[in-house]
């Protein structure tokens, strides 16, 4: 038999298997895959020369995490290049200026950036945004922008100039987000706030050097300390597919990448499909590949441009709109599916999850042999869950829910819905009850809070289902601490269809392996966003150890 490279030895080990859910045992690895597990006794079993072998004692071993849906680039970016000032960090306006006003010194091309949450008016204490005049009392001559959640931005004056934006400016009729929008007060005068316009500013632009060290850095820090070992990643642009490649190819990038490709904001639905030919990858498969694309069928809530079937408050009618056809979506999953390429779908509101479920019945389903089609931000809100599920069953797609959200906008929906909106809120329990192999993931973009990215945030939000503003929604619905991590390591796994690969520690998967601090299935709920992740190993490699590598 051949001796491991690699060992971990401990009395917890989180197998995430379908039996024994933790026990005392051992990893062997060798060649990046686990090629022993066993019961703590049979280790040595596996030891011989060269064998580095790591008893943590009461320290948890884990597979590592998968993220299946997150903007990596986007955050990397905007980790990268912005003043933080997100709530509750800032409390308030006085908070959020005096950061900005530390930050300047780092304003890039004449700009400053600050980077806001979503809700951002609701979640500072004077439950507004920052002013244009208050923005002009940090700079009048750094052109200043609060992007607030990528959907609603705040300038000030100078911006305001640099992006040509007065009383006589004529929007555009079309961004990449959504409508875009100039508010004005009652003379005419912009008054700073901008929606849907963030892609139409002259803000400076990262690229090479300061790119590539972004994205190393922004998966470090966003990602691998959390314990994510498989990033999901939507695409953004092309350029940052070239970098992360050339950052696998230097053993510089410290996650796997599967890449959906954003149609057609980053290539279109014929680009995608002959990525072979057109985006060539160097990195092995395992490390990185073209896995899927992602199309948008609807909007989101914040911009009351999610596709549901109940009006908006303060419309007569207004219900959001599907933005993909039938055909769109029938065409989308054959071509996807011929070119072995994952379609998810981005459909928020149960409207739109509906369409597209119907959609893809009328389609016939994917062609034979073509990997299960997702559904992005199913399971996130269903008002109605017998009719909606029943789509989800009768068209065979993967709902792919975030449980951060419940923190990030759970106590928002009554605001844009009504009655309609207090209706089946991230209903977990239920889904899980019904044998939904759900997923958790933490669709980090920009203005996501400050702790989207660590997967015991996310457990922490399915477990105590406790809102921003402090509620608790339909406690009825929590779920344990077991069930929390499946959502983040098989059952992620098994959304992007790899569940045969990792996602638990069984013997020819890959080595993707967490040491915690501590034993999470022992901690009591509000203890699990203290949990460390001490070493992070990917494919038997370690990434990252707690305190320094
Ligand atoms: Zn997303």
């Amino acid at each position: 038999m051949p001796v491991a490279q690699l060992v971990l030895v401990s009395d917890r080990v989180l197998w995430m298997t379908p039996g024994e859910p933790v026990s005392a045992g051992f990893v062997a690895v060798r060649d990046g895959r686990i090629m022993a597990t066993g019961p703590r006794e049979r280790a040595g079993e596996h030891v011989g020369e060269g064998t580095r072998l790591v008893d943590v004692g009461t320290r948890a071993v884990m597979p590592g995490f998968v993220d299946v849906h997150a903007h990596m680039e986007v955050a990397a970016r905007t980790a990268y290049s912005t003043v933080d000032v997100r709530a509750p960090r800032c409390a308030g306006v006085p908070e959020v200026l005096a950061a900005l006003r530390a930050g300047l010194p780092e304003a890039v091309d004449g700009w400053l950036v600050g980077q806001g949450n979503l809700f951002f008016d609701q979640k500072l204490a004077e439950r507004r945004l920052p002013t244009r005049a208050e923005l002009d009392s940090v700079s009048r001559d750094v052109a200043i922008v609060i992007r607030a959640g990528g959907h609603v931005s705040v300038l000030n004056s100078r911006a305001l100039e640099l992006a040509g934006i007065d009383r006589d400016y004529r929007e555009v009729d079309y961004s990449v987000t959504g409508m875009p929008t100039v508010v004005r007060d009652e003379h005419g005068e912009p008054t700073g706030v901008v929606k849907e316009m963030d892609n139409l500013l002259p803000l400076p632009k990262l690229t090479g050097q300061a790119l590539r060290a972004a994205i190393r850095d922004g998966v470090q820090a966003l990602f691998t300390r959390y314990g994510v070992t498989t990033i999901g990643e939507i695409s953004e642009t092309v350029e940052g597919l070239r970098v992360m490649d050339d950052l696998h190819q230097s053993g510089e990038l410290s996650a796997r990448l599967r890449i959906y490709l954003w149609v057609p904001g980053t290539a279109s639905l014929d680009e995608a499909c002959r990525h072979r030919e057109l985006l060539p990858l160097r990195t092995s498969e395992d490390l990185m590949r073209i896995h899927g694309v992602k199309m948008f069928a609807d909007g989101g809530y914040s911009a009351a441009s999610a596709a549901v079937k109940q009006p908006y408050l303060g419309t007569e009618h207004f219900c959001g709109h599907v933005a993909l056809s039938p055909d769109q979506i029938a065409e989308a999953l054959v071509r996807t599916g011929r070119a072995g390429l994952q379609l998810a779908v981005h459909a928020n509101g149960d409207r739109a999850q509906e369409e597209v479920c119907a959609a893809i019945v009328a389609a016939g389903g994917p062609p034979a042999g073509a990997p299960q089609p997702r559904v992005e931000h199913a399971g996130n809100f269903l008002p109605e869950p017998e009719v909606t599920t029943k789509a989800w069953r009768d068209a065979g797609i993967v709902p792919v829910p975030q449980p951060v959200f419940l923190y990030t906008f759970g106590d928002f929906f009554p605001a844009y819905l009504g009655e309609y909106g207090t209706r089946g809120r991230f209903p977990f329990r239920r889904l899980l009850d019904e044998g939904w192999p759900i997923s958790g993931s933490s669709d980090v973009w920009i203005g996501s809070e400050d702790r989207a990215t660590n997967p015991f945030f996310s457990i922490w939000n399915a477990l105590r289902r406790q809102s921003f503003l402090g509620e608790v929604l339909d406690a009825e619905q929590r779920i344990s601490v077991l069930e929390a991590l499946r959502m983040h390591t098989s059952n992620a796994a098994a959304a992007l269809g790899e569940g045969h690969r990792r996602g638990s520690l069984e013997p020819g998967k890959d080595a993707d392996l967490l040491v915690l601090d501590r034993d999470p299935t022992r901690c009591a709920d509000d203890e699990l966003l203290e949990v460390q992740v001490d070493e992070v190993f990917l494919a038997g490699r370690s990434v990252h150890r707690r305190g320094g590598t």
